[in-house]
């Protein structure tokens, strides 16, 4: 049986890309380590438009909202919370000793540049953080309008988490002003999870002068030292760098404008997949991601829904946090196409008509 992983990340790996982790290992000291960075750094920059640095962190996004709560603090946070890994960034916060507030939105809704604009006029901020591509509840946020209240309003540093947007969607930090940008590559990037991409500004970089308790791995000023010489201030995720090497000139391949259809054109087909069978989007209409596109069940048990589908090999995403038991998400991203989607869709299509509609 042919496994088919369709859950919101991690997501299926070109046979390629998966090869590119298995080549002959190499010193991270030495000249081999420099070429590797030279040839791909520059290239995940011109993929979110940005002159920042672009640190290559051996952890999953996790520790990199972690590294950004650190090194922005002391001072209060705004928290964008519009699902589970909006709460993520506001439980970091207080987990660091922090203070901060929610401004949050109905699940399922994004978050809304007027209600962003009347909080940072009441209040003054260090940071706001929020998640461009909430994956909880498949919402996708107007980043671009939301950074410009940011900088408008504030001179708050603007951290964005672009987990299962970058590579999918379009991304100009520098003209948005983003601060910090980071991403897993286990979603629409498509390799092996355990390296985080992080773009950090001059701004957020002044700003980590003064952290007082940053610790020692996730300084970004260690992290920005290194990488003047190429290099990373301990042991980095090599053969994850391999296949991001690979695969940052494949995304140039394939051209930035194709790609960002493609996932959009995979989302208007998931949706249509979904009105066909009744299925309410969970998201709000303009707000539907193209990389997650969650779904409620139309009646059906939602629990025989999935496991009919991993009976054909189909592995779909369960509903994430307050969404569990409500909805189910199809993870398209990274190397899915229409064509691929299509064969999926029209198998789910044969087990929902021998499914009782409740
Ligand atoms: N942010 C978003 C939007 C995510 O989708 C995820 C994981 O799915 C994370 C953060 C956390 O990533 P990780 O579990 O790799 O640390």
């Amino acid at each position: 049986l042919k496994k088919r992983l369709l859950i919101p990340g991690p997501t299926e790996i070109d046979p390629e890309i998966a090869a590119a982790a298995a080549r002959p290992m190499i010193g991270h000291r030495g000249p081999e380590m420099v070429e590797l960075l030279q040839t791909t750094l520059p290239r995940v920059q011109r993929l979110l438009n940005t002159t920042n640095s672009v640190y290559p962190l051996a952890c999953s996004a996790t520790g990199a909202m972690e590294a950004t709560i650190r090194n922005a603090a002391p001072g209060r946070f705004l928290h964008l919370v519009c699902g589970a890994f909006g709460q993520r960034w506001s439980e970091i916060r207080a987990a660091c000793g922090q203070p901060g507030d929610d401004l949050a939105v109905e699940w399922g809704q994004a978050s809304a540049p007027a209600a962003l604009r009347e909080q940072l006029q009441k209040d003054a901020y260090v940071a706001v953080t929020l998640v461009h591509n909430e994956t909880s509840t498949g919402v996708l946020n107007p980043l671009a309008e939301l950074a410009q209240v940011v900088r408008s309003q504030s001179d708050a540093l603007l951290c964005v988490d672009t987990v299962s947007s970058m590579g999918a969607v379009e991304l100009q930090l520098d003209r948005w002003g983003v601060d910090v940008c980071l991403a897993g590559t286990q979603k629409a990037l498509a390799l092996a999870p355990g390296l985080t991409l992080c773009a950090v500004s001059q701004r957020a970089l002044a700003r980590s002068e003064a952290a007082p308790s940053k610790g020692v791995y996730f300084d970004f000023l260690t992290h920005e030292r290194s990488l003047a010489k190429w290099q990373t201030p301990a042991t980095p995720a090599i053969a994850q760098l391999f296949q991001l090497q690979l695969q940052m000139q494949r995304i140039e391949r394939e051209g930035l404008a194709a790609r960002y259809a493609r996932h959009a054109a995979m989302r208007d087909r998931t949706l249509a997949f979904g009105e066909a069978h009744g299925m309410v989007p969970f998201a709000a209409a303009g707000a539907r991601s193209v990389t997650v596109t969650t779904l409620r069940s139309g009646g059906r048990d939602l629990a025989a829904l999935l496991s009919r589908a991993r009976e054909r090999g189909i592995i779909l995403g369960s509903g994430y946090g307050k969404t569990k038991g409500d909805v189910f998400r199809v993870g398209h991203m990274g190397e899915w196409t229409v064509a691929e989607l299509n064969e999926v869709l029209s198998m789910l299509d044969e087990e929902l008509g021998r499914m009782a509609v409740g």
